[in-house]
């Protein structure tokens, strides 16, 4: 009887891919890979996708490292930048381009003494204010990376939206309209969009796009799920019951007894609990999909196990597949009961998760 297992569908992962090509005919399309791709599984997911994309990114230093010691040869960036001094020998090596954020990180390639230079990418604050140089600050870290023998010429641009998953927000116009004079003399690469902005903001496209969620056929969008946009999700999480059992009106179950059986019915016991990733904070209610209907959780998702309430009428068997998140049952819609998002879900999923690759 199999316990949670992540079942990926790398066709689907193609699919995607060329459905974003598609969206983006003139520019770039780099693929985001970091966190595990979004729990997926970085090597694999790294491999569908290297003739696919023109680049992957990562958030570390580390994971770039992994894609490389495994043979990814495809263009790499550092979403973050680097840490330290060393980190910049390993970014040479490697053939690995860095997003510049900061004084520090400006400071430290002046100070390298590389045998080539690397290609950068400067971060500018256009409006979300989490990483990035402000627009007054902007002209001086030209010039200096410029004038930096370690950074390669031309200097690339990057920027992050903060809302670009909203519709009408200005917030978006303005940074795209920032974004576009503050590089609008630079020869370098341009890049700003993220899955929102693939979809909802042509002109936000430039040079190159950086898609995550939506490679993994989940929706950008705060509605609906990947599948009203024309994407397939890419995993299926699943597991088994390893219980079923009778539950009289009125016992309450599971810790804390937070629940009380309304009507006799039959209970569930799925093997999957918050040791492999599926919240804890997941309410009463939050669905599942079995035997072809959903039927609800009940009662407090524990370490390796949740309860569902299966009805009266039940005629589920042990061993029986239970899907937690995957085609029949999209993940934004199981997020929206928890209260987070998909790339939560499927991104906390624990190293006890199985992983099969179709
Ligand atoms: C994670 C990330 C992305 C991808 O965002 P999605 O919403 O998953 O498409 C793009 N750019 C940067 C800088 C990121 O950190």
């Amino acid at each position: 009887m199999k316990a949670a297992t992540a079942l990926i569908d790398t066709d689907a992962l193609c699919h995607n891919i060329e459905m974003i090509r598609k969206m983006i005919p003139n520019a770039r399309l780099w693929a985001m890979i970091k966190a595990n791709a979004y729990g997926h599984g970085m090597l694999p997911v790294a491999n569908a996708l290297s003739s696919y994309a023109d680049g992957f990114g990562v958030a570390r230093l580390k994971e770039a490292l992994a894609l490389r010691a495994h043979g990814i040869s495809n263009p790499l960036l550092l979403l973050e930048g680097f840490c330290t001094q060393a980190d910049l020998q390993h970014l040479l090596e490697h053939k690995i381009e860095t997003v510049v954020h900061c004084l520090s990180q400006l400071e430290m390639l002046e100070q390298a003494q590389l045998e080539k230079p690397l290609n950068i990418w400067i971060k500018l604050d256009t409006g979300m204010h989490r990483l990035g140089f402000r627009p007054e600050n902007v002209e001086e870290a030209i010039a200096r990376l410029s004038a930096c023998s370690s950074v390669a010429s031309p200097l690339n641009f990057i920027s992050h939206f903060g809302c670009a998953d909203e519709k009408n927000n200005p917030l978006t116009i303005e940074q795209i309209n920032l974004f576009s004079s503050l590089t609008e003399n630079q020869k370098g690469l341009k890049s700003l969009a993220a899955s929102s902005g693939c979809f909802l903001w042509p002109n936000s496209h430039f040079d190159m796009v950086r898609p995550g969620i939506c490679l993994y056929g989940i929706s950008p969008f705060s509605n609906g799920c990947g599948a009203e946009l024309g994407l397939k999700a890419v995993m299926t999480m699943t597991s088994s019951l390893i219980a079923v059992r009778e539950a009289k009106k009125g016992e309450r179950i599971g810790y804390g007894a937070t629940w009380t059986v309304k009507e006799n019915t039959f209970l569930g016991v799925v093997a999957i609990g918050y040791g492999d990733g599926y919240p804890r904070m997941a309410p009463n209610g939050t669905p599942v999909w079995l035997n072809g209907r959903k039927v609800p959780i009940v009662g407090r998702v524990a370490m390796d196990m949740l309860t569902v309430d299966l009805g009266a009428l039940s005629t589920d068997s042990l061993g029986d597949e239970v899907i937690l998140w995957g085609p029949p049952l999209p993940v934004e819609e199981v997020a929206r009961h928890i209260g987070t998002i998909g790339y939560e879900l499927v991104t906390n999923l624990t190293s006890r998760v199985e992983y099969v690759y179709l």
